[in-house]
């Protein structure tokens, strides 16, 4: 019968656990030399990867064809190392870390491995949790679930000591990250994050930095050498610099020996006293966090029931002294913090996935966007610890670290802000969808850009971009300007992963959607918006249809053509187009569509009166919706006439049909012509036009002007809430 693991996939070591069928309690699977924990290092050999204590001594030994820390890269697209010219992501390691672990597992249980509940940092971002996925997938894992290693150090210290009510801080302290999780002991075993914060950058490293230099201050006073240049010596006291500072958490003063070049050996005490003088605002800023934590919770320092420690440098007694400093309390300390992650994984590797919940935020008076942590006052009293009869007593609720963020235009228009439609710390899974109106066009593919933000800085490109998420298969939407709507839903997962679906009003199902990288110039986001980009309206196409029947002959035709061209000069080419029709016994098309200004005005002047007939027995509507048939954007027809047109019955009608292919349609009359007539041959009374011939000018450039307000008045780019969907 396979089995469900728990994986805790550290920066610097790594641990299995799974339930114990026969205790029915999480236990750690050791590996295959015998030990609970594997480092997480690789020492390449000939090509061949070798892992464990071998690995380590390697690496610690300054050895060639060693990775570590790669967890740090996780999500990067791009060769985490080189070794023997070959590169690897941190991708590709962690794959063969996890396969590595997997293989261990099943020698030890002798069972095969069903799928895995793997930890990650709660401040993973999306990206991060996906390459934390696709390495377990190509380690031939699958994965059940990812959660956040606090989350499961908390579980796993739930189970021996569950107090209902209690408020936990899990303060996580690893090899380079600090994550800070505070998360409550609810009733029946129920136990939800309330708030969460990390530093990727802030972990036992940079404590290993300032031994590093402690050491070459040391050194150098001691020797006179200067000890901070050369790439030789500064890796020789990083290599020593985390066993000095092991040491010292067991220790108060620890004697390092060297050998100094143009010198020999040396040695120099190193205290702890200073160490910890020195290490002090490293300790700070892990504070300022926790009371981040608290704030954002409403909380404050009593309202704390226990702080849990995790992580391996958590061991440093510093901390510990610290925490009861600031909480008036000593710390659980009798959690291994090497176990605990890989054991409240086991814990989580039996459950099911919860389902989605509804988005649940408070919009604040400074118009921040909150969850709503109803019920968290400190009035309830905390219950006894107690051991929990079972591990299927615990569920777990997550939240999301980050806020989630669509980049929207800002309400002034000056510029694009990130618009938060997730709150940090918003319960997951959660997803919520928005509608955008979106403009087709007949000619090429009908592509839609969707960018999501993680974080809640204000400038979209402060925060983190995942993807390029390109919705395709968007159908052309005939009419309406080629207006339709796109519905986008945005989620966390159940692994804090983010899934973006889209869907077209008025198609069925999901449209295509291809994740691309995000382009690396994004820089059109972070500049104050170009009115003449946000307001660049939809194309505008227009036909000009003139009467050159034998009464147009003279004055009537020059003055029409006089007011056509200062029509095309009012008119601005960066958008529209125009083609030319001549009519009256016949049609002919003058100009096609074109949007070369001179060329437009060249065929108004070629115009001759009767060029197609002296009387009026044609119409041009045909010609016009063929001429407008496959345009974009808007379609408009303006139309000269002079006198009493013969098929008057014919030429509504043919207008009407245009109308109802949504072309609209504009009369200008003059000498004998009908009011009525123009009004019927218009798409509405209003561009029907009835003047002098004095007047043409004035009427060409009352609809010019009508034709360009509506173009500036731009697209509508505003999204609206609308219903999720389920998958
Ligand atoms: P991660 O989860 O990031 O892999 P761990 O929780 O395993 O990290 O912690 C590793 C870090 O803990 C390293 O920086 C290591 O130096 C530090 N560490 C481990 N043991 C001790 C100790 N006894 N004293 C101080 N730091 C320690
Ligand atoms: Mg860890």
């Amino acid at each position: 019968m396979a089995v469900s693991v728990g994986i805790d996939l550290g920066t610097t070591f790594s641990a299995v656990a799974y339930i114990d069928p026969q205790t029915k309690l999480p236990k750690i699977i050791p590996n295959r030399e015998g030990k609970n924990i594997t480092p997480s290092v690789i020492q390449f050999v000939n090509g061949r990867a070798i892992f464990g204590s071998e690995a380590e001594s390697a690496f610690n030994a300054g050895q060639s064809g060693c990775a570590a820390t790669f967890k740090r890269g996780m999500g990067k697209s791009g060769a985490y190392c080189f070794i023997d010219d070959k590169s690897y992501t941190a991708e590709d390691l962690s794959a063969l870390l996890l396969r590595r672990l997997k293989e261990d597992a099943e020698a030890e249980l002798g069972d095969t491995i069903k799928d895995a509940v793997i930890t990650v940092p709660a401040y993973f971002y999306s990206a991060e949790r996906e390459a934390t996925v696709r390495a377990a997938n190509a380690a031939g894992i699958k994965v059940r679930k990812i959660i956040d290693e606090p989350n499961a150090a908390a579980m796993a210290y739930g189970l021996n000591n569950w107090r209902e009510n209690a408020n936990i801080l899990v303060y996580d302290l690893g090899g380079g990250t600090f994550d800070v999780t505070l998360t409550r002991m609810g009733p029946n075993g129920d136990l939800s994050t309330i708030t969460t914060r990390g530093n990727h950058l802030l972990g036992g490293r940079d404590w290993d930095d300032r031994i590093e230099q402690l050491l070459m201050d040391k050194f150098a006073a001691e020797t006179g050498i200067d000890t901070h240049s050369g790439a030789g010596i500064k890796a020789m006291f990083r290599g020593m610099a985390e066993g000095v500072k092991k040491q010292l958490s067991a220790m108060q003063s620890v004697k390092v020996s060297a050998s100094i070049p143009d010198f020999g050996s040396a040695s120099v005490m190193v205290n702890r006293g200073e160490f910890e003088e020195n290490t002090r605002d490293l300790l700070d800023r892990t504070v300022s966090l926790c009371n981040t934590v608290l704030s954002d919770a409403g909380l404050n320092i009593r309202d704390v029931t226990d702080v849990l420690l995790v992580g391996g440098s958590t061991r440093m007694p510093q901390v510990s002294r610290y925490i009861l400093d600031m909480f008036g309390k000593k710390p659980i300390t009798h959690v291994n913090p090497d176990e605990a992650v890989a054991l409240g994984a086991a814990i989580q590797s039996t459950k099911e996935n919860e389902p989605y919940a509804a988005l649940a935020i408070q919009v604040m008076s400074d118009g921040k966007k909150v969850t709503a942590h109803s019920g968290l006052s400190s009035q309830v009293s905390v219950k006894p610890s107690q051991k929990l009869s079972s591990v299927g007593l615990l569920k777990l609720r997550e939240t999301t670290a980050h806020a989630m963020g669509i980049i929207a235009v800002s309400t002034d228009g000056a510029g694009y802000i990130n618009d938060i439609i997730i709150p940090a710390n918003h319960p997951r899974p959660v997803r919520v969808a928005k509608a955008f109106a979106f403009y087709t066009s007949a000619r090429g593919a009908n592509e839609m850009e969707v960018y999501v933000l993680q974080g809640d800085k204000e400038n979209p490109l402060d925060n983190q971009i995942p993807y390029k998420y390109l919705v395709s298969g968007i159908q052309h939407v005939k009419g309406q300007k080629g207006k339709t709507i796109i519905k986008v839903q945005y989620s966390y997962d159940n692994n804090g992963i983010i899934q973006v679906q889209a869907r077209q009003e008025s198609g069925c199902g999901d449209l295509p959607i291809r994740k691309e990288p995000v382009p690396e110039d994004m820089s059109k986001y972070a500049l104050p918006i170009d009115p003449a980009e946000f307001l660049k309206p939809e194309p505008l196409n227009v036909v000009m249809a003139v009467d050159v029947s034998g009464s147009m002959d003279g004055d009537p035709l020059r003055a029409a053509q006089n007011a056509m061209c200062d029509f095309i000069r009012n008119m601005d080419f960066s958008f529209t187009r125009v083609g030319i029709l001549a009519v009256s016994d016949r049609t002919a098309e003058i100009t096609g569509l074109t949007d070369n200004e001179d060329a437009c005005i060249r065929a108004i002047q070629s115009i001759t009166s009767g060029q197609t007939g002296y009387c009026n027995s044609a119409h041009p509507f045909t010609d016009i919706r063929n001429m407008l048939a496959d345009e974009d954007g808007r379609r408009f027809a303006v139309i000269l006439a002079d006198g009493v047109w013969r098929c008057q019955e014919a030429a509504i009608a043919a207008a009407k049909q245009c109308n109802h292919a949504e072309i609209e349609t504009a009369a200008i009359g003059f000498g004998k012509a009908d009011k009525k007539f123009l009004q019927d041959i218009s798409s509405k009374d209003a561009n029907a036009l009835l003047v002098s011939q004095s007047e043409l000018t004035s009427a060409f450039g009352t609809i010019a002007q009508s034709l360009g307000a509506a173009a500036q008045s731009g697209l509508d780019r505003s999204a609206a809430d609308t219903e999720t969907w389920d998958d």
